[in-house]
């Protein structure tokens, strides 16, 4: 069950991210405090979540919690970083859904302390824009992305960790059968 602390230490995650110095953004720890004091968590069925100037809505009954797969605006649903991506749980659609909104929010809340040509591109954004896609990407491509794709892997491994104590293998035996039928199809 997704609460409002998970959407505040979301958002925070996500601020403390785009405030690095290599973004260039130019946020300071004020921005974080803006976030939050602009967030307003709802729940709502069909309600839609928002970013934007001085706003920061998050629906918890965002149609996309429960799905295994997070899905993106057409125009960059097929993107490999900002696009469509699996996800393990509720955890990663908040993840992505916050970064999505914060990038809105970002995007029209701190235009003037933005490089000018982030501003200029902010300007020039409807929606989700060139200015939306650059600070969306930072936010997947090095915070959201890697987490949901390590805790993916850690439940593979997990998984199999149990699908072998299940059956009572021995998982360096698995190792050696594994290696033995590899060993096997070098040499056909
Ligand atoms: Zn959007």
């Amino acid at each position: 069950m997704i609460t409002e602390r998970d959407v505040i230490s979301a958002i925070k995650m996500c601020m403390k991210e785009l405030r690095k110095k290599k973004y260039e953004l130019n946020l300071t720890p004020d921005a974080t405090k803006k976030a939050l004091r602009y967030l307003k968590v709802y729940n709502r069925t069909n309600g839609s979540s928002y970013g934007g100037f001085c706003l920061l809505k998050i629906n918890l009954k965002c149609w996309q919690f429960g799905n295994k797969r997070w899905s993106e605006y057409k125009r960059f649903n097929n993107n490999k970083v900002i696009g469509a991506i699996d996800v393990t749980d509720d955890d990663d659609i908040l993840l992505l859904l916050v970064a999505h909104e914060v990038s809105h929010f970002v995007q029209f809340s701190f235009r003037m302390q933005m490089p000018k040509y982030m501003a200029e591109k902010s300007y020039s954004d409807k929606g989700h824009g060139e200015c939306f896609q650059t600070i969306y990407r930072y936010l997947r491509q090095n915070l959201v992305n890697p987490i949901i794709e390590a805790k993916a892997e850690y439940t593979r491994v997990a998984a199999l960790t149990q699908l072998l104590a299940d059956r009572e293998i021995d998982i360096g035996m698995a190792f050696n059968i594994a290696k033995s039928k590899r060993v096997l199809a070098d040499n056909v």
